[in-house]
């Protein structure tokens, strides 16, 4: 039955059976009349008295927490406290889903690794993530409805807000705290809201930076000897020349002819170094031949000059490309031979090293180099002594090709020197990489090991 249509039978049940019972009741002193009417009114007060505490049990429910179930009760009120109930269930699950949404979605915009910031119509912060307060120096609970121009006060980032820059465009700015470089966009959104999303491009930068250095690098190594050729060309082509001059600028020319043809040569090795997979861990080189064929090229080089000795402390063999091992012992033996005054000595050693792994060392007791040097010193074109590295044919490449290679085997080039004692380049090679022979050989026990740095 219709709750209203319960409650009106109710409400008449208890006002007939009221008058009923007072017309019954004032029968007895024969005043059936007012007795009926008294009766009605007390039924009706009746009713309205359990309405009245009805509908308080469910007001008081309505106030509270509403943490427990609404007052159980039939009828009208009944209902009315189970539909309110429902209602709010409803709602706040809604509100429950509606958050737990907003959390994935900002977990989301969190796990970017760039950085957003919501800003509303007066610029100041509604929401930052995590990478953006990073980039900025912001705290995101903290700072939560400050302005963000009083936080970050670099005048081209305010400019940049106040629209001083064309739509859609970043701007490059260094970040505030550390020393880093970020790309700040900002885009429009609702009701003069800003969505500001940030990027640390400082590694970006960094690679461009090294790209149009490496350009213009290679362009000056080649247009000096490619400016002395064509120098040569134009004397032969507009001077009468005796035979012996002429032999001399052709002399010079094939010089820097093999000048460009090494850098050329050095330039594709890192191509390839730089574009192909790492070396195979399955193909096994013989340390020993691969130093013996080094040296062998390092003496045809010096060509008697200096004393050069091989030092083999292990056996083994070396996991890698063979080619490339090869390149980089030949380029530390011929750097070795060609700064190496004449009657210096020169070491290439083989030898096991103590936490594991393999070591191939070539040493000498050449010029040495200044400490403050050899961090940069296998970056590509980084000379000491620019004019001594060219005069002997370096190219500057060479012990990036070095690096390059020890890397791509899993290992790591170590470098002392001391002016005036000599160098030592170290090849550091991983356990992964070395397959040690049981015995030692002792074909070269006599042989001294060669300059001792400390
Ligand atoms: P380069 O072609 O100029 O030799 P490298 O990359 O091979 O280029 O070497 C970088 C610089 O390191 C050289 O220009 C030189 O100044 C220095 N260098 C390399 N090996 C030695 C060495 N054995 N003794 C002294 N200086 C060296």
């Amino acid at each position: 039955m219709h709750p209203l249509l319960a409650r009106a039978l109710l409400a008449l049940a208890l006002v007939l059976a009221g008058g009923l019972l007072g017309g019954w009741a004032g029968q007895a002193w024969h005043e059936a009349a007012p007795g009926v009417l008294a009766g009605a009114v007390l039924g009706l007060a009746l009713f309205g008295a359990q309405d009245a505490w009805r509908a308080g049990r469910l007001l008081q429910w309505l106030r509270g927490p509403q943490d427990e179930a609404a007052p159980r009760d039939t009828g009208l009120w009944g209902e009315l406290g189970y539909r309110v109930e429902r209602s709010l269930r409803q709602r706040d699950q809604a509100l429950r889903s509606e958050g737990q949404r907003l959390a994935q979605f900002l977990s989301a915009i969190e796990a970017s690794p760039n950085g957003v910031v919501l800003l509303d119509a007066q610029d100041q912060i509604e929401w930052c993530s995590h990478v953006a307060a990073d980039h900025f120096g912001l705290d995101p609970q903290r700072d939560r409805l400050q302005r963000i121009t009083n936080l970050v006060r670099a005048p081209s980032f305010v400019a940049y807000l106040q629209g001083s820059v064309a739509a859609g465009e970043a701007l490059i700015l260094p970040a505030p705290r550390a020393a880093r470089t970020l790309s700040v966009t900002v885009r429009a959104y609702g009701d003069g809201q800003r969505l500001l999303l940030t990027q640390d491009i400082t590694d970006r930068e960094r690679s461009d930076a090294m790209r149009r250095d490496f350009v213009a690098n290679v362009s000056h190594e080649i247009r000096t000897p490619l400016t002395v050729l064509a120098g040569f060309v134009e004397t032969m082509a507009s001077l009468p020349l005796s035979d012996v001059e002429r032999q001399r600028m052709l002399a010079l020319m094939t010089q820097q002819t093999a000048r460009m043809q090494a850098l050329v040569a050095d330039l594709l090795t890192l191509a390839r170094l730089e574009g192909s997979p790492r070396p195979a861990t399955d193909q096994w080189v013989d340390a020993a031949a691969l130093l013996e064929q080094a040296l062998a090229d390092g003496r045809a080089l010096s060509g008697g000059r200096h004393r050069i000795e091989l030092s083999l402390q292990a056996a083994g063999e070396l996991a890698g490309n063979r080619g490339e091992l090869l390149s980089a012992v030949g380029n530390l033996v011929n750097n070795a031979v060609r700064y190496t005054p004449d009657g210096g000595r020169i070491g290439v050693r083989f030898a096991l090293r103590d936490g594991g792994g393999a070591e191939i060392e070539v040493s000498d007791d050449g010029p040495g180099i200044a400490r403050e040097h050899l961090p940069r010193l296998a970056q590509r074109f980084y000379r000491v002594d620019g004019s001594r590295s060219r005069e002997t044919g370096g190219t500057g490449l060479g012990l990036a090709i070095v690096k390059h290679v020890v890397q791509r085997h899993g290992g790591e080039l170590a470098i002392d020197s001391e002016p005036g004692k000599g160098s030592r380049f170290r090849l550091l090679l991983p356990p992964a990489r070395l397959r040690a022979a049981e015995t030692l050989p002792r074909r070269d026990a006599a042989t001294p090991t060669l300059p001792q740095l400390t």
